[in-house]
């Protein structure tokens, strides 16, 4: 029989139906909800509508299951008989609230609607029974204002669209010589009432609806509407969070933030989601409704300094739910209450977002609490990889502070929501920041507002940092920027925004849009122009040597962590580095070798010796030219070998097509001429014959070695003479030689031919022996699958997933920037291919590489190298399908270090079945 589904789960003191772990289907806050109220936290009753009805509401053109209505009904019927109040009664009205919630938080994207049920006749029961008259009318106006922007759509879209609303509410505060929205009395509230009513009617045509279920499923619909809209899709893009998934709604009875100064409502962390210091904080409005501390207006208090003596005893009633709650979740959450009449009311609880300062810090805080144990530090969700990177960039100088402070440029100083250093153009529209981001996508902007709101999301995506006037810690544009990693000071008062003049000022002081700002997301500090950074704390400690390590609270944590890291993976991680420099500060990142060392770069330090070689018309003349490069290379790879001590290092010989090393332009060509003393015809005309249509596609990699075999020659005794000379001074060595763009079995077997020859010939010279690797990169399709033939000589496997991806999407690396972003926009990539790896397509031909490879050499070393090998999830694949190492920028290591062994911590908690022989499919046997 099929299953009958079920799509409503009530929670409340008589009987709760969810949990936790039903977020698939209750999404975060409705599971949670449920959770709080089952642990006998104090939650106003309520009901989730599932997120199936969102995907039936989808698949059928935006209606319900014929059965929902009902369903709805009863559960609503309960909330009353628990709250001992009735939905649309002229004498005790219920109230309900409407608001989303996806599986994963998706914050400010959807849409809700609080205080439903109001209408003219319940609203004057509101006052009766509330005893206050203008909270029933401050509610009933919120309400006609909240329903007309959500549910009938009259948000402005745009910045030069007129706000109905907010118009008439100014206006009504200018007429009333007042500057607070909660100074309007409660015969000006009932004006504001009517005349919000006249501008629904003027705008849409239709009547305010008054009918109390009527305005439930219009929010209900809305919310569901909400799933699709602009900036969801975006944001769901962005985090890779499936479209699939749905959102659910929750329906759940109001409390009042609102009734008096004994009433309040905030949102508050377990511990601060900055910088990650212990202690619950946050922000807190007195006698006001959830939205406004979100919505960033008013700049709220903040609870930690101020609750503990405005308000007591709901101060400990908050401690005490945030202990129980962190404790449970094992998590720092993120809570929004509301204080009625001195008594607490949870609304919601999640696992907060938060900065990548605050996840090292509350993950290893955690740990050394005993609260989790070092496995679960490691859970990609706690610390997503790529956020160690915000650990890794660089901070304002103090000097160059002070020096801007005594300069007169320091302008105010506002919360500090997201830690960084940025600087930029002013700019006041995210409108304009994308404006600006199509003509230069290199644009740096620090985008200035009074507050944000869920539209500006793609210019916040662009801009270096964020500013705003008004909003607290857990403002949109604190909770935002932290996610995304960005600068951000928040509730800045100091500032008045003119956004018709755009200008900002302070004080006298007048600044425009697209003057020099930057800002100090540490610690809240607002300059005029640009401050001097320097490198980061745990750069300080490990690379520029100029921090003790005692003395760095950062890096202290930082170190923590890595040593878990390294505990627990299994993937090496080595760099891509050609030079020694980069080389130690990959190994002072913990780098373990180099899996790519690009010789090409070194050619470009000595070019115009490298130019007479490919000038060269003869084999002599090349030889001669090659015989002055000799010792460059040796020097270069003697000076890697130094700095790797002991580690592998793997070196490809030359890759890039000759051309991309000649002068193209006229007055170029003459003064190479005039240098080598050969006349600029004959540089025009090699040029001319070198030139390709499709470069990448052409006389490159391997087939340069191929066609010139003197060029191999002289980079594998570069090689080996180097190896031999640093193993002579006692220094271990391990070259691994990597042929480039090989395809077929003998490509590499001619190249490895040249490369053993001339090493056995050094050694001979030498006295002495280096053991050494012959290998080749997978780049292209044909190598993939024909590497059982190709590993039959090569003794490792390096995927140059850059062209792998290239050659198997037929998508060129260098053009693709010009649809890409309308691929991802429409959804037919889920991801840059050239950032994270495809994994069915380019990811399938590593894996049939891997098992050829390995099914002929057991031992066959396998590594990554292109840029892949720095991103989280394409590390993780690497790790999955059992490559030995990943190789990536230095700057990237600690990051490819975390991803391996989140994977491992991944792998080892759910491990995968061991693939069993398959039963002999049985005859199918007729059904009765
Ligand atoms: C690659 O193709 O992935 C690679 C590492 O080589 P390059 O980027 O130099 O072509
Ligand atoms: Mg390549």
């Amino acid at each position: 029989m099929a299953k009958v589904e079920k799509y409503v789960y009530s929670f409340g003191p008589d009987g709760t139906d969810g949990n936790a772990t039903m977020k698939a289907l209750l999404g975060g806050k409705g599971a949670n909800l449920a959770e709080m109220t089952n642990l006998g936290l104090p939650v106003p009753a309520g009901f989730t509508i599932a997120t199936n009805v969102c995907t039936y509401f989808y698949d059928h053109e935006r209606s319900y299951p014929p059965k929902l209505r009902k369903l709805v009904e009863h559960a609503l019927a309960k909330v009353e008989k628990e709250m001992g109040a009735k939905f649309g009664s002229t004498t005790n009205p219920l109230l309900l609230s409407c608001r989303s919630g996806a599986r994963d938080s998706m914050p400010g994207m959807m849409d809700t609607v609080l205080n439903i049920g109001l209408n003219d006749k319940t609203v004057e029961a509101l006052a009766k029974e509330s005893g206050n008259e203008r909270f029933a009318w401050d509610s009933y106006r919120r309400f006609v204002q909240m329903y007309g922007d959500v549910v009938l759509d009259m948000k402005p879209k745009t910045k030069t669209d007129d706000d109905p609303f907010e118009e008439l509410l100014e206006a009504k505060k200018h007429a009333a010589g007042v500057k607070l929205d909660n100074e309007l009395s409660a015969e000006q509230l009932k004006e504001l009432v009517a005349e919000f009513k006249k501008a629904i009617k003027d705008r849409t045509g239709h009547d305010f609806p008054t009918e109390p279920m009527d305005q439930v499923w219009g929010a209900v619909g809305a919310v569901f509407n909400s799933w699709m809209n602009d900036r969801a899709v975006v944001y769901r893009r962005t985090y890779g969070i499936p479209h699939e998934w749905g959102t659910a709604v929750n329906v759940q009875a109001m409390v009042f933030g609102n009734l008096g100064d004994d009433c309040a409502t905030g949102v508050a962390m377990t511990r601060d989601v900055a910088l990650g210091l212990p202690g619950l904080n946050g922000d807190y409005l007195i006698n006001a409704q959830g939205e406004d501390v979100v919505a960033g207006i008013r700049t709220p208090e903040r609870i930690e300094e101020t609750l503990g003596k405005a308000m007591p005893a709901a101060h400990q009633q908050l401690v005490e739910i945030g202990k129980k709650l962190e404790a449970h979740y094992r998590d720092v959450q993120d809570v929004e209450f509301t204080v009625q009449r001195g008594k607490v009311w949870m609304l919601q609880t999640r696992n907060a977002k938060r900065t990548g300062f605050a996840a090292v810090r509350i993950a290893v805080d955690l740990v050394n609490e005993g609260v989790i144990a070092e496995e679960e530090a490691l859970n990609p969700k706690r610390i997503p990889a790529d956020d160690l990177n915000q650990l890794l960039q660089p901070i304002y100088d103090p000097e160059s502070k002070r020096a801007a402070v005594n300069a007169g440029r320091f302008l105010a100083k506002g919360i500090n929501a997201g830690p960084g250093a940025a600087s930029g153009k002013i700019c006041f529209h995210a409108s304009d920041a994308e404006a600006e981001w199509l003509k230069d996508n290199n644009v740096k902007l620090i985008l200035v507002r009074r507050e944000t709101s869920p539209e500006d999301l793609r210019g916040m995506k662009i801009a270096q940092g964020i500013l705003t006037a008004f909003g607290g810690a857990s403002s949109h544009a604190a909770l935002v920027s932290r996610q995304m990693g960005k600068a951000c000071i928040v509730g800045c008062g100091a500032l008045n925004i003119d956004y018709n003049a755009s200008t900002l000022s302070v004080g006298s002081k007048v600044l425009k849009a697209g003057d020099s700002i930057s800002i100090d997301g540490f610690t809240g500090e607002v300059f005029e122009g640009a401050v001097e950074t320097r490198p980061s704390e745990i750069l300080q400690v490990l690379i520029t040597k100029t921090l003790a390590p005692e003395k760095a609270e950062v890096y202290h944590r930082y170190e923590q962590l890595m040593s878990w890291v390294d505990n627990h993976r299994r993937l090496g991680v080595r760099t891509n580095a050609d030079e020694p420099k980069q080389a130690r500060e990959a190994v002072a990142f913990g780098a373990e070798g180099i899996g790519l060392c690009r010789t090409e770069h070194m050619f470009f330090d000595h070019i115009d010796d490298f130019r007479e070689m490919i000038l060269a018309t003869t084999l002599e003349g090349r030889e001669k030219a090659l015989v002055k490069l000799l010792p460059y290379q040796r020097g270069d790879f003697d000076g890697i070998f130094r700095a790797m001590e002991g580690r592998p290092v793997t070196i490809r010989l030359l890759d890039p097509p000759l051309h991309e090393f000649l002068p193209h332009s006229g007055d170029e060509q003459k003064a190479l001429a005039a240098k080598i003393g050969i006349p600029a015809e004959t540089i025009a005309r090699r040029v001319h014959e070198l030139h390709e249509f499709n470069p990448m596609l052409g006389h490159r990699g391997c087939r340069l070695g191929i066609v010139y075999p003197e060029i191999t020659r002289m980079q594998a005794r570069a090689i080996i003479e180097a190896a031999c000379d640093v193993k002579k001074d006692g220094i271990d060595v391990h070259p691994e030689i990597m042929i480039p763009l090989a395809g077929f079995a003998t490509e590499f077997r001619n190249q490895e031919k040249i490369v053993r020859e001339t090493a056995d010939k050094v050694f001979a010279e030498k006295g002495l022996h280096v053991h050494y690797l012959v290998g080749t990169m997978v780049e292209l399709p044909r190598a993939a699958i024909c590497a059982d033939q190709i590993a039959q000589n090569a003794e490792f496997f390096s995927f140059g997933t850059n062209d792998l991806t290239q050659t198997t999407l037929g998508m060129s690396r260098d053009d693709y920037s010009t649809y890409i972003n309308h691929y991802r926009e429409l959804d037919i990539v889920p991801n840059d291919p050239f950032q994270t790896i495809d994994r069915d397509g380019v990811g399938g031909l590593m894996k049939i590489a891997v098992e050829k490879g390995r099914s002929v050499r057991e031992k066959l070393k396998l590594g990554i190298c292109g840029e892949h090998g720095g991103d989280p999830s394409s590390v993780m694949f690497c790790d999955e399908i059992g490559l030995d190492y990943v190789s990536c920028s230095p700057f990237r290591v600690p990051i490819a270090r975390l991803a391996a062994a989140q994977s491992a911590v991944q792998q080892a908690a759910n491990p995968k079945p061991v693939a069993k022989k398959k039963a002999p499919r049985k005859k199918a046997q007729p059904t009765a």
